[in-house]
This record gives structure tokens, C-alpha cells and sequence, in this order.
């Protein structure tokens, strides 16, 4: 039995994973042999690959406002009324600051030490300014006051994640503060809560083909080569960003959780390829919400809390990539940076992370509120845009690593942890940390069976 189920979940790694790399290499041919044809250019690329990507990244965006408010209210009402709401609260936005902080640091010690934007030739690089019209660059006052929501059905109308968090908060305060009073309402949000996590469930079976499509398209629009005069900036990026992940984060996960950092990544590893390949932590809420629960042990009602929190305050990896873009633009443009400049840096790269909401390129939008912050020119980023895609999706991967690294310290520390299923090789499969005796299957177990269904009848 206990084979079988870890076959399940490798088959499951196994398909995403073969359909990343086979996207990347579909789309590596396509740019290198057909890049000249219309048709292949319009019908495939920009037709089938385009509308299969993007509808896979609509649904995982459809799921994502009620998921995230439903899951925010019922994890508050949970844990709101007890003592260890404030501790767990104080925690995980302590910790998420820390990382950001650590994060940028690094990026800044790094990106001096290799210089990524040393001798650059400018003109050898496409100036492409028209995409950055469309810019919002907020100030950092304004940032902090679009927190609190005006309407908050516009807010969700928008999309914007940091005011939908925050009524979320109140309301499920609110629920534990009035408990049997306001039981049908409570219950409203747990069982519309767990139709959500149905309908992700459904989803995540095309996950496959979305993810195929999506890697195509980028490496059939992008190219290898197109990377090339900003392979320093990139390899610089992706070095911060593996130093964060095997350091800072191991480090935090064995003195903080002492838990073995190993089996975490083994464990985590489907969460973050699913992150690498829809660049968005939005999107990849559900799956970690998930995976906190069933596979490291952490209990749902922390999970539900923490991890929607943490997929729109705390992005590690895009504050790396802001650190270093800032290093790059600075040395390309020969403007040097004072040390107060770099203090400025961390500080505003820090905000702009908890403003940064968790879908594809708002990292690069928000890098203009950073450069703006110690006078280098915006039109910089553009220098940075066409490798942009590759390095979103290593960040984001980055981003919710970091949300399950802080979940699992913080969870660990108010007994919320239970380490027999961390150090289990099945899931768990029972609901909201409790055990009864019905287990209930999830989305990798329901995803894997499907393909071994296939494979039978093919
Ligand atoms: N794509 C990133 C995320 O969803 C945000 C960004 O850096 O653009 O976490």
C-alpha cells in the first residue's frame, strides 16, 4: 500500500516535470526552425500554446480570489479567538520581513561581487519603452494606504490582493471573537471553502498540458540566444536565488522547525515546479495550502492563514531580482550607488514586495518604485525585460519556497506541526487536521491516478 501511494505522487512529479522540459524543448525547436513561419507563429504559438497556457492561468486565477478570502476568514476564525493568534500573526510577518531582508542583502553583496552590468554595451541591447507606459508607479504613502480597502468588492474586482486580506483578517477575527452566534455564517465560509479546494482539484488535472503550453510558448518567443548579453545579470539572479533557498532557508527551517531540510525540499519540490511554470504565486496557493497539510504536517488552519498571506507580502525572490537589477542598472548606466542609496534600497525593495501582488511580471513593475527611490532611470528595466519570463518564474518558485519555510517554523513553534506526517512517506489524507476515520483524496493522488487510468487504456 505504502509503495503504491509513493509511486502515485512520483508519477505525478514525473508529469509535470516531463512536460516542462518537453515545452522547453518544443518551443527551443520551434524558435530555432520555424521562427521565420507565419503560420507555425500565428496557429501554434500564438494560437494552441497561447490559448491552452493562458486558459490553464485563468483558471487557476478563477479560484484564486473566493479561495484566498474563504481560506483567509475560516484560518483567522480557527486560531482568532485563541491566545496564539497574536503569536502566530506577530511570527509569520516577522519572519516574512527577516527573509526579505536577508534576501535583498544578499542580492545587494552579490551583485556588487559580480558586477552584472560592468561593461555592458548598451546598444547591443534592444531599447523596447513603450511597454512601460502602462506602468503604475505608486509612492510608497500610497502603497501603504491602498491596504486598507475602500470598497472591498472592488478589490476583488481588481484583483488586489492586499485589501482582500485585510477585510478577511477582521471578518474571521470577528467569527472567533462571536462563535456560536454566527455559526451559519461560519459555516458558509468552511463548506464554500471546501467546494473551492474541489474545484482546484479539477483544475489541477490539466495542469500538465498548461504547463507544457505555457514553457513552449516562452522558450519559442524568447529564444536561448536573445539571453545572452545578460547572462551575467541572469546567472546572478539565479545564484542569490539557489544561495537563498539552500542557505538562508535550510538554516531557518533546521535551527527554527529542526526539521530535515532534505526531505522538505524533496517533499515541497512539486509546489515549486508548479510555481516555476504558472509564475504565480497566486495561483499556487491552492497547491501549497495543500501540500502544507498533507505532505509536511503543518495543520490547515495555519496553512490557511499563513500561506494567502505570504503569497502577497512575502516575495523573496523578487526582492532578489529587484537587488540586483538595481546593481546591474546602476553600473550599465555608469551611475553609481552611495551607501545610503543601498540602505534606501533594502527598505523600499522590502515594501514593494508586500505591495507586489502574486501573478506574472508585477515584480518588474514594481522594480520602478525601487530605482525611482535612489534616482536611476526607469527606462533601465527595459534592458531586463526579455529575460524577465525565465527569471519570474525561478523567483517565484522562490516566493512561495520562502511562505512554506516561515509556515512550517511558525506552525512548529505553537504546536501546530504534527512531525509524524513530515516524516511520513504518505500523505495525509484526512481534512483539517483532525482524523477521522474518512480519508479523502487529494489533488496529487486524484491527478496521478487519472494518468495511470490513461496509461492503462493506452
Ligand atoms: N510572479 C511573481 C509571483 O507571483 C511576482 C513577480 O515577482 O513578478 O510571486
Amino acid at each position: 500500500m505504502e509503495n503504491t501511494k509513493k509511486k502515485k505522487k512520483m508519477s505525478l512529479t514525473t508529469v509535470i516535470l516531463l512536460a516542462l522540459v518537453l515545452g522547453a524543448v518544443t518551443g527551443a525547436l520551434l524558435y530555432s526552425f520555424a521562427s521565420g513561419s507565419a503560420g507555425v507563429q500565428k496557429y501554434v504559438v500564438n494560437g494552441v500554446f497561447y490559448v491552452l497556457g493562458q486558459g490553464f492561468i485563468r483558471l487557476m486565477q478563477m479560484l484564486v480570489i473566493p479561495l484566498v478570502f474563504c481560506s483567509l476568514v475560516c484560518g483567522t476564525a480557527q486560531i482568532g479567538g485563541t491566545k496564539s493568534f497574536g503569536r502566530i500573526g506577530g511570527g509569520i510577518i516577522g519572519l516574512y520581513l527577516l527573509t526579505t531582508t536577508l534576501a535583498l542583502t544578499l542580492a545587494l553583496f552579490f551583485s556588487r561581487l559580480t558586477k552584472p552590468g560592468v561593461g555592458l554595451n548598451l546598444s547591443a541591447i534592444q531599447m523596447s519603452t513603450e511597454k512601460l507606459q502602462t506602468v503604475d508607479r505608486s509612492s510608497i504613502p500610497d502603497t501603504l494606504l491602498n491596504i486598507i480597502p475602500k470598497n472591498v468588492f472592488e478589490s476583488m474586482a481588481n484583483g488586489d490582493m492586499l485589501p482582500i486580506i485585510v477585510f478577511a483578517l477582521i471578518v474571521g477575527v470577528i467569527i472567533g471573537k462571536l462563535g456560536d452566534k454566527v455559526q451559519t455564517v461560519s459555516n458558509f465560509f468552511s463548506q464554500f471553502n471546501d467546494i473551492m479546494m474541489e474545484m482546484t482539484m479539477m483544475v489541477m488535472k490539466v495542469a500538465p498540458i498548461g504547463v507544457f503550453c505555457l514553457i513552449a510558448k516562452t522558450f519559442a518567443t524568447v529564444g536561448a540566444r536573445a539571453m545572452a548579453p545578460l547572462l551575467k545579470y541572469l546567472l546572478t539572479v539565479l545564484l542569490v536565488l539557489v544561495i537563498q533557498v539552500l542557505v538562508v532557508y535550510m538554516t531557518i527551517l533546521w535551527t527554527g522547525a529542526r526539521v530535515s531540510p532534505f526531505r522538505f525540499l524533496k517533499k515541497f519540490f512539486p509546489v515549486m515546479l508548479f510555481a516555476f511554470s504558472t509564475d504565480s504565486s497566486n495561483a499556487t496557493i491552492p497547491l501549497n495550502i495543500e501540500t502544507m497539510e498533507k505532505d509536511i504536517g503543518v495543520s490547515r488552519d495555519v496553512a490557511s492563514f499563513t500561506i494567502p498571506l505570504g503569497a502577497t507580502i512575502n516575495m523573496d525572490g523578487t526582492a532578489i531580482m529587484q537587488g540586483v537589477a538595481v546593481v546591474f542598472i546602476s553600473q550599465a548606466y555608469g551611475i553609481p550607488l552611495r551607501p545610503i542609496d543601498y540602505v534606501t534600497v533594502i527598505l523600499t525593495a522590502v515594501i514593494a514586495s508586500i505591495g507586489t501582488a502574486g501573478i506574472p511580471t508585477v515584480g518588474l513593475v514594481m522594480l520602478t518604485m525601487v530605482l525611482s527611490s535612489v534616482g536611476l532611470p526607469i527606462e533601465g528595466i527595459s534592458l531586463i525585460m526579455g529575460v524577465d519570463r525565465i527569471v519570474d518564474m525561478c523567483r517565484t518558485a522562490v516566493n512561495i519556497t520562502g511562505d512554506a519555510v516561515c509556515t512550517t517554523v511558525v506552525a512548529k513553534h505553537n504546536g501546530q506541526f504534527d512531525k509524524s506526517i513530515f516524516l511520513s512517506d504518505t500523505r495525509r489524507e484526512e481534512p483539517n487536521g483532525s482524523h477521522p476515520d474518512n480519508a479523502e483524496t487529494d489533488i496529487v493522488d486524484t491527478m496521478a491516478e487519472e494518468f495511470e487510468e490513461t496509461d492503462k487504456k493506452a
